[in-house]
């Protein structure tokens, strides 16, 4: 059977059960190697380990960094184990890949971070911070998800623009209860009443809004946090597309600015305020413990206030004042709240 009629009906399958954006990242990466086959290679049981290694020295002759070569050859194994190939795996030898833990931000970063931000940014990104969630956890966080002051990380199904039926499940398909902070819960309760949708971030479209990452990375501009050094190429143009080579000096393409940054400064403050790593584990949705320990030992935050407290924040948008504010709760279990802390901006 021909490669591309494989490859198809993979994707066929993929199409059902992934998002687009995933759909689409599976069909880029087969095209590509089917492209890039000899010609000599038409049928499944002609692969071997020469064939695949040769791809991967493809994708590194493109510049590709060890962990996309690792992702993009597991596709790669996924359509051949789907095509009947027994252990595709064992016939490549990926990339060591380093996993990557990123630096929490310093307080004096998200003072500044949170000085450039609109009142609707602040809100968005007060919810990555405060519940330390993944990009699509918070796209597709719903009011109907917000019980007793805890939001649930839940496997949902939902409508999609043109009526498509689509569905969220956390990564780990774990369901989870993180509990929001007394700022949070304030900010959410303001914004709850003039909500025309069920979820929480909409798009325009009443979509799972989709550009959280690059919005954030306007604002770290904005808040002049751009390192300066890093370039990329960017798609550029309104009509016709085209590369061009642009600088985080003056663009807003750092790349030391990130979603997971949020995530991991979040856990980091849970860790300060002795929160038992077991709770941050299960807060986190991680599998292992093992990953939750990385995510604080490397902690970059110095602690300043003494247990037994958690954290919470307020953000005075009428002044230029961001103040971290005592609450105390009694909910039994840990709670990440209480405490002061006060930054002024001048
Ligand atoms: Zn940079």
């Amino acid at each position: 059977m021909f490669w591309r009629r494989w490859c198809g009906l993979f994707l066929d399958q993929k199409r059902r059960k992934k998002s687009d954006a995933t759909y689409k990242n599976y069909k880029h990466i087969l095209g590509e190697f089917v492209d890039q086959l000899p010609a000599s290679v038409r049928f499944i049981d002609q692969v071997n380990a020469d064939v695949l290694d040769s791809h991967m020295r493809y994708l590194e002759s493109e510049k590709a960094a060890p962990k996309t070569i690792s992702n993009k050859m597991m596709v790669v194994s996924f359509m051949l184990k789907a095509a009947g190939v027994a252990t595709p795996s064992k016939m490549m030898e990926l990339p060591t890949v380093e996993e990557e833990i990123p630096e929490p931000y310093t307080r004096e970063d998200l003072q500044a971070l949170f000085k450039a931000m609109t009142p609707e940014e602040r809100v968005r990104y007060t919810f990555f911070l405060d519940t330390a969630c993944r990009e699509k956890e918070v796209a597709h966080a719903q009011w109907a998800d917000l019980i007793d002051g805890k939001y649930w990380v839940r496997k949902k199904t939902f409508k999609a623009r043109g009526g498509k039926e689509r569905q969220f499940s956390p990564k780990s398909h774990e369901t989870r209860l993180i509990p929001l902070t007394r700022e949070l819960m304030d900010m959410l309760n303001a914004r709850r009443k003039s909500s025309k949708s069920q979820r929480i971030f909409p798009n325009e479209w009443g979509d799972p809004e989709g550009h959280f990452l690059r919005k954030f990375k306007a604002v770290a501009k904005e808040a002049g946090l751009n390192c300066g050094e890093c370039e990329t190429t960017i798609s550029e143009g309104r009509f016709t597309k085209h590369p061009a080579e642009v600088s985080c000096l003056t663009r807003p393409v750092c790349e030391k600015h990130y979603l997971h940054r949020l995530r991991k400064t979040c856990a980091t403050f849970w860790h300060e305020k002795h929160i038992p790593i077991r709770t941050i584990q299960s807060w986190l949705g991680h599998k292992s413990l093992e990953t939750t320990q990385k995510y604080y030992v490397a902690s970059a935050i110095p602690r300043i206030v003494p247990p037994p407290c958690s954290y919470s924040r307020r953000i005075c948008s009428n002044s230029s004042t961001l103040v971290l504010l005592s609450t105390r709760s009694s909910l039994g279990a840990v709670r990440p709240e209480a405490e002061s802390r006060v930054y002024g901006f001048q």
